[in-house]
């Protein structure tokens, strides 16, 4: 018998009684359950029974309305207890923070209605951004992190790599604190083991994790480095099976030694792959293309004549909350490339806002 509150689940989700959902391990079939694993259409569900294969119900095919409706790993799902083959699941249900691909292409879904949302992680606790410490190290990129992870419903721990291939990296440390006061910063190195420690508070029985960041930096040395005790838990109780040893490092949802959860799926790491600078020209690549066809290099595009900005926001090809979007992004990226030049333009901004409510011209970004 499996203790789902080792699996995160809280009061929230195992108070489900209205539903005529059943949490007695001597009840019904229709069951909670959180999703480890999802290849292709087969998900693994941990319930009460075990980790066992599941199924969507044909019925949550016609209920799902967009495709976030899906059930993602680190979901909290119900399901048809099938002891026999393949559960169904029939239900996911509320998420209390969420990792989405659309958070990392720059806000498009708000005005391109056909990009659907599609969640890559569910129902974490901590999010550990990860960042070397090497030449890699970009703040700019942290900050960019820290602002989805915000977002996310998921408390943001900054974890430095690479310590050992460093002589000094106070630095660095100090960078990130200057941009996110609150946030831990730890340094370490899966190489030597040093600062590893430093994680222990955030590895909590129950709490899921999920680690954020671009190719090369580290997340998977860490990961084993982590999972090292829990690899030699699963070969003691394995091994006179034939199964190998080797299950827990391609698990999408899994429990380590101290009995943190870490949810490591293909699109959590694809979202690393979004840089700050990239995201924007992706996005709002139609923005800069018209940004660059403005009379003047200096633009402010606010009176200038022969600002293609201001002239594509009166002909409505380009809509107000698209340039608001833009302007709100730059904004974000300014503050970690030029503190000076982000209070500079915040209070420009705050200016600008000021002035249009005293002339109860609420239309937006249409110049003035
Ligand atoms: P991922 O792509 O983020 O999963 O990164 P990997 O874990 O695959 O690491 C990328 C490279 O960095 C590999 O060559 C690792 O051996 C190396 N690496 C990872 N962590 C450390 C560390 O703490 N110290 C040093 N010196 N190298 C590391
Ligand atoms: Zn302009």
């Amino acid at each position: 018998m499996f203790d789902l509150q080792e699996y995160g689940f809280t009061q929230a989700e195992l108070s489900l009684d209205a539903a005529g959902i059943s949490t007695d391990l001597t009840g019904g079939d229709i069951i909670p359950g959180r999703v480890t694993e999802i290849r292709r259409e087969l998900y693994k569900v941990v319930c009460q029974y075990g980790e066992v294969p599941a199924v969507l119900k044909g019925s949550f095919y016609h209920a799902a309305e967009a495709r976030e409706d899906f059930p993602a790993v680190g979901d909290f799902v119900v399901i048809k207890y099938n002891g026999n083959g393949n559960s169904g699941i029939t239900e996911v249900l509320k998420r209390r923070s969420k990792f989405s691909r659309t958070d990392f292409s720059g806000h498009q879904a708000e005005y391109v209605k056909h990009i659907q949302e599609q969640v890559v992680a569910a129902n974490f606790d901590y999010v550990f951004i990860i960042s070397s410490l090497n030449y890699d190290f970009n703040p700019a990129r942290i900050a960019r992190y820290l602002t989805a992870t915000r977002r996310s419903g998921g408390l943001p721990v900054v974890v430095l790599t690479k310590a050992d291939l460093c002589e000094d990296f106070s630095g660095q440390i100090a960078a990130i604190r200057e941009m996110a006061e609150a946030v831990p910063v730890i340094a370490l190195s899966s190489k030597t083991g040093y600062g590893i420690d430093e994680l222990r508070p955030f590895l909590e029985p129950a709490k899921t994790i999920v680690f954020l960041g671009s190719s090369g930096v580290g997340k998977s040395s860490l990961l084993n480095s982590l999972a090292g005790e829990t690899v030699m838990d699963v070969k003691a109780i394995r091994e006179d099976d034939s199964k190998g040893r080797h299950t827990t490092s391609h698990r999408q949802l899994f429990k380590l030694a101290s009995g943190a959860l870490v949810i490591d799926t293909p699109g959590m790491r694809e979202l690393g792959l979004w840089d700050a600078g990239e995201a924007i020209g992706i996005a709002f690549g139609s923005v800069e293309e018209l940004i660059s066809r403005c009379r003047f290099s200096n633009c402010t595009h606010k009176n200038e004549p022969g600002c293609a900005v201001l002239a594509a926001l009166n002909e409505g090809s380009l809509s107000p909350v698209q340039w608001k979007n833009y302007l709100a992004q730059k904004r974000e990226t300014l503050f970690v490339e030029n503190r000076s030049e982000y209070f500079k333009s915040r209070r420009e901004f705050h200016k600008s806002i000021a002035k249009k409510v005293r002339n109860k011209r609420d239309e937006g970004f249409n110049g003035e």
